[in-house]
């Protein structure tokens, strides 16, 4: 904008200039503002001190343009006639008056004359003025053509100011639509502005919100610190008391089992349990007051330590021909299991021998009686899957993992590892075979478990890791099942063998570095019935008379070996028969034994309960040196 006013300036400063020249020089009259044709009317001011006669004459003639044509002579009429006064002529002199008229021709020469003078005085002042003028002219010229230069410059410098003034108003069409645009967007943006304050003050209530729920939270965090931090001074506490606790109960276990021990030794490590089976469905029914059993000391409350059997001599009284004597037999046993006793009953008098094994002492379980006394019923069960009916080896079972895991959580790891084998006319043969190996005999034999170890193994025998009941479920089935493809094979085998369940017990305390192991033997022994010698044998009855030959052999070998363990002989004749052998580490110094002499209630069997009840007497009156736990 600037440079757009600067012509202007300029332009008045030109301007200023040329009033200044003209008025330099103000009485002189300025031709070239005159123009021609004016000149030519307008007569110009003659100096003042032109005289008024001259200057009317002058007058004239620039009127004139042209000096007139010489005016007619006039006659003058005396000397004294009047001249001719501002250009008007005298008054016309008579044609007569020649003098009159030359003087006043004279007089008008003369006038002539000085007008003429003045005349050429004054165009000498014209000249001059016209020079002037002609300067001044030449001057307003050269101030023409500076102006005009300037007019020139002023309208590039306009020119100029247009292009700029229009580029400025493009500029400004484009500014005022980018104006427009961000207007627009200023809109747009007013608009997300509140949108986003909108957005804000929702987003500032919520953090109002988060922040008193953070307060809350704080607070709370602050709270559950306080109490984390007491909680963990309680658990440091209550850690310190459980370790302490933990070695209390670790001094007690150690402390409950000697003395589970000691009163396991008082009541003796040789202990004889009696049972009488039911009398079946379609037995005869024994003569009243056949079997007694008289209470303990401590009254009928007391359980059952005695049995009293009658039996009539039927041959002193035919002899005689009285009638018969009855003679009583009085037994004593560590306890006494009448016809009604139950499996559980049973078993809970075994259970804390059982409970001796898990802590490393061996224990040796038999069931000894005739044949059909009820010796498989009372080691493995009745028929049927009822667990009422379950006997001990699932009971011990069963308790054992139970009493292993309780012992878990003082640090005790226990594994148990099952075998099942018979011993028949001394020959042994694996009850868990499988496969092609079912039903073979002789393959396998008692051996060392490698030189120099006190263990014994059965080769070619399997040996089943077993956790939980199922797995000695389903051990238990297989043993019955391989039985029975022997029953077809050979008549009742199963009574005329020994049946050796034998579960392997390891335990150990890694805490503590203790270990202890014992074999627990479960053992289902064969029909301990003599056959009479003094009858007439056929070629069976022969080979059945082998059979209990061995049979008594093995039973014989066992009593001897409880005696001579009893008596605390050098010797004890543990390989005199395979079944001793193979529980030669269940029977020794250390182990606890109890035997379950299983009686049948019919009186036709009276006299081998007899037999069995003596056999089992003797050995009730056994006892095993002291116990020692297997503890390494
Ligand atoms: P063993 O093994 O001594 O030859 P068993 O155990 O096979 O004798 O018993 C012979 C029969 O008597 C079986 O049918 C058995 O179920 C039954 N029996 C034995 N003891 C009892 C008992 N305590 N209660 C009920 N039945 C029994
Ligand atoms: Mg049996």
């Amino acid at each position: 904008m600037e440079d757009a006013l600067e012509p202007e300036k300029k332009r008045t400063r030109g301007l200023g200039t040329t009033t200044k020249i003209a008025t330099s020089r103000p009485r002189a009259p300025v031709l070239t503002t005159v123009p021609p044709t004016q000149g030519q009317t307008a007569a110009p001011k003659v100096p003042k001190k032109t005289g008024p006669r001259c200057s009317t004459a002058v007058a004239t003639v620039l009127k004139n343009q042209k000096p007139g044509p010489a005016v007619p002579a006039q006659k003058p009429s005396t000397a004294a006639a009047p001249p001719m006064v501002g250009g008007k002529k005298p008054g016309k002199r008579p044609a007569w008056d020649l003098k009159g008229q030359l003087c006043d021709l004279n007089a008008e020469l003369k006038c002539c004359r000085e007008r003429t003078q003045m005349l050429a005085q004054e165009n000498q002042q014209l000249r001059d003025q016209l020079r002037e003028a002609q300067q001044q002219a030449t001057a307003l010229g050269a101030e023409r053509r500076t102006l005009e230069e300037e007019l020139a410059r002023v309208r590039t410098q306009a020119e100029q100011g247009q292009q700029e003034l229009g580029n400025l108003s493009a500029r400004v069409l484009e500014l005022e639509e980018r104006l427009g645009t961000q207007e627009g967007l200023v809109q747009e943006l007013q608009k997300e502005q509140l949108g986003l304050q909108e957005e804000r003050r929702g987003l500032a209530a919520r953090l109002e919100e988060q922040e008193r729920r953070l307060q809350a939270s704080e607070a709370a965090l602050s709270g559950s610190q306080a109490e984390v931090a007491s909680l963990q001074q309680k658990t440091a506490a209550q850690e310190a008391l459980l370790a302490e606790r933990d070695e209390r109960l670790h001094g007690l276990e150690m402390e409950r089992r000697r003395l589970h021990n000691q009163l396991q030794e008082l009541k003796g490590n040789i202990r004889v349990f009696c049972r009488v089976r039911p009398v079946l469905p379609g037995e005869s029914t024994p003569p009243p007051g056949f079997l007694l059993f008289p209470p303990g000391p401590g009254g009928p409350s007391d359980p059952p330590t005695r049995l009293s059997l009658f039996r009539s001599d039927e041959r002193r009284g035919t002899l005689s021909g009285a009638p018969a004597p009855i003679t009583r037999h009085d037994f004593s046993f560590d306890r006494v299991f009448p016809p009604g006793s139950g499996q559980d009953e049973v078993f809970e008098e075994i259970s804390m021998l059982v409970q001796s094994a898990l802590d490393g002492y061996p224990v040796c379980i038999f069931a000894y009686g005739q044949t059909g006394s009820g010796k498989t019923f009372t080691m493995e069960g009745g028929p049927g899957g009822d667990t009422q009916m379950e006997g001990l080896i699932p009971r011990a079972l069963r308790h054992l993992f139970s009493v292993a895991q309780e012992l878990s959580g003082q640090g005790w790891t226990y594994s148990f590892v099952a075998s099942y084998v018979e011993i028949y006319n001394e020959t042994v043969r694996d009850l868990l075979a499988t496969g092609t190996r079912k039903g073979q005999v002789g393959e396998c034999e008692i051996r060392r478990a490698g030189p120099g170890s006190e263990e014994l193994t059965v080769t070619n025998a399997r040996y089943v890791p077993v956790s939980c009941e199922k797995e000695v479920e389903a051990l238990l089935h297989l043993a019955r099942q391989n039985r029975a493809v022997a029953r077809t094979a050979q008549n009742e085998r199963s009574s005329r063998s020994h049946s050796v369940f034998q579960l392997q017990i390891s335990g150990e305390h890694t805490g503590r570095g203790l270990q202890c192991g014992a074999p627990l033997s479960l053992v289902d022994l064969a029909g301990s019935e003599r056959l009479d010698p003094g009858l007439a044998l056929g070629p069976g009855e022969r080979e059945r008379l082998r059979e209990t030959q061995a049979i008594n052999s093995s039973l014989s070998t066992l009593g001897l070996v409880i005696m001579a363990l009893s008596n605390k002989e050098s010797h004890v004749p543990y390989r005199n028969s395979k079944l001793t052998y193979l529980l030669q580490n269940s029977l020794g110094g250390s182990a606890k034994m109890l035997m379950f002499v299983n009686i049948s209630p019919l009186e036709e069997n009276v006299s081998e309960s007899l037999n069995s009840l003596r056999f089992a007497s003797k050995v009730n009156q056994c006892v095993i040196g002291t116990a020692q736990a297997n503890r390494k």
